[in-house]
């Protein structure tokens, strides 16, 4: 066997082992902490609702064992097993030009993968949110946004995955250099469009009625010298009773967004508490700092890329017989993310560091017991656990474990 295609399934083996283990814990840990509510959270958390998110979270992630495994399967019938060469081979011999043919292998390829991946997504959201009352998204709307989704892939990632298989077969040994500056160019034009263009497709935008809540946000937001294009609301019930706020777009174009359900689950103080911490993120410049990290890593992924795709055994060891452009692309973002996710614990300690700075800006600027309250509600009212069990948590979740957060904030009442 070539050594290549040892490293890959080694790798695999050791990453499907990692996954299991962690939800292994994460299941058990919840499980020992069922019977009752963590102490800082007596009396705010009765016992039903903590056992209501405890269930929710052993679900969720005892099913997310299923799409793991399935994938896994997938991932070695495109590369050993011959799927990718069959697709390559099938298109190949249609006689296109060589950008034509990468365009069609990888349309045929993101088209299949949505499909296969489409089984899971369904059963997610209307077996596991259903039972837990949070799906309220009908068949309809599920797959009208498919539609939409696809729509804009072709039309939006058409164009782009094109770009791309030009600048890689014209452009020299530098390709993956201007490949980095279009790929840079490109997301900047997302964030900028996303909040103007895209979203409104799915969602309808409507300016946060006049009143109380309105003018309080309106006074935070000029303690804190922040420019924004209008502070909107969402109709995210549509779809899910669970609770959202975020920022969108940037320079002029930046967008304050409430879900509908989160308006409901808050009251003015908490609301203000949970957008000056939003507004933290800004102020500490994680918005930026996280771009940076993505520019970054994306210019080192297609430097490793480049050197890949020159050597015949990138190829062969993953089952692929004729190297060419568009294949090494489909190869490396395939596998990436089984030698990737063992570094994932990294980027959850960044985002955790931001959410402490941004939570301690919020305590600052409003009151922390607000910004508490806000987060208990939150908790409770999307079904949170509480005891997530801290290994699982470091390599999942972005923000810190809920007492963890509550410890901070508390001291710094
Ligand atoms: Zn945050």
């Amino acid at each position: 066997m070539h050594a290549f295609t040892q490293l890959f399934l080694i790798m695999i083996f050791l990453s499907v082992s990692l996954r299991l283990w962690l939800s292994y814990r994460q299941i058990t840990h919840i499980k020992n902490h069922r019977a009752q509510v963590p102490e800082s959270f007596t009396g705010k958390i009765s016992l039903e609702e903590h056992q209501k998110a405890a269930d929710y979270t052993v679900v969720k992630t005892s099913f997310s064992r299923w799409p793991m495994f399935y994938d896994t399967g997938l991932l070695l019938m495109w590369t050993l097993a011959g799927g990718m060469e069959w697709l390559d081979q099938s298109i190949t011999t249609m006689e296109f030009s060589p950008i034509v043919t990468g365009m069609a292998v990888m349309l045929t390829f993101i088209l299949l993968s949505s499909l296969l991946e489409l089984p899971f997504s369904i059963y997610s959201t209307f077996v596991i949110e259903e039972r837990f009352g949070f799906n309220k998204t009908t068949a309809k709307t599920f797959v009208i946004d498919m539609l939409k989704g696809a729509f804009l892939g072709v039309l939006i990632g058409g164009p782009l995955i094109f770009t791309v298989l030009w600048l890689m077969e014209q452009t020299g040994d530098l390709w993956w250099m201007y490949t980095w500056l279009v790929l840079t160019g490109f997301s900047l034009l997302m964030m900028w469009i996303y909040p103007t263009l895209i979203a409104p497709i799915f969602n309808k935008f409507e300016p946060l009625e006049e009143g109380d809540t309105l003018n309080r946000i309106k006074n935070l937001l000029s303690r804190c010298g922040f420019n924004s294009n209008g502070v909107f609301v969402i109709d995210g019930s549509r779809r899910s009773s669970h609770g959202n706020a975020y920022f969108s777009g940037f320079g002029r174009n930046k967008r304050i967004v409430f879900f509908d359900t989160l308006l409901k689950m808050l009251n003015d103080d908490e609301l203000e508490a949970v957008l000056a911490h939003e507004l933290g993120h800004f102020k500490k410049k994680h918005i930026i700092k996280s771009m940076l990290i993505s520019f970054a890593t994306t210019f080192i992924a297609l430097g490793i890329l480049a050197w890949l795709m020159k050597n015949e055994w990138f190829y062969h060891g993953l089952g692929l017989s004729t190297p060419s452009t568009y294949i090494a692309l489909l190869l490396f973002m395939l596998i990436s993310p089984v030698f990737t996710f063992i570094l994932s614990p990294l980027l959850s300690m960044f985002s955790r560091k931001n959410e402490f700075e941004a939570d301690a800006f919020a305590a600052e600027q409003t009151d922390a017991k607000n910004l508490i309250k806000a987060l208990v509600d939150l908790y409770r009212e999307n079904a949170s656990t509480l005891t997530p069990d801290p290994i699982y948590s470091a390599f999942y979740d972005s923000h810190p474990p809920a007492p963890v957060r509550i410890a901070h904030l508390n001291s710094q009442t």
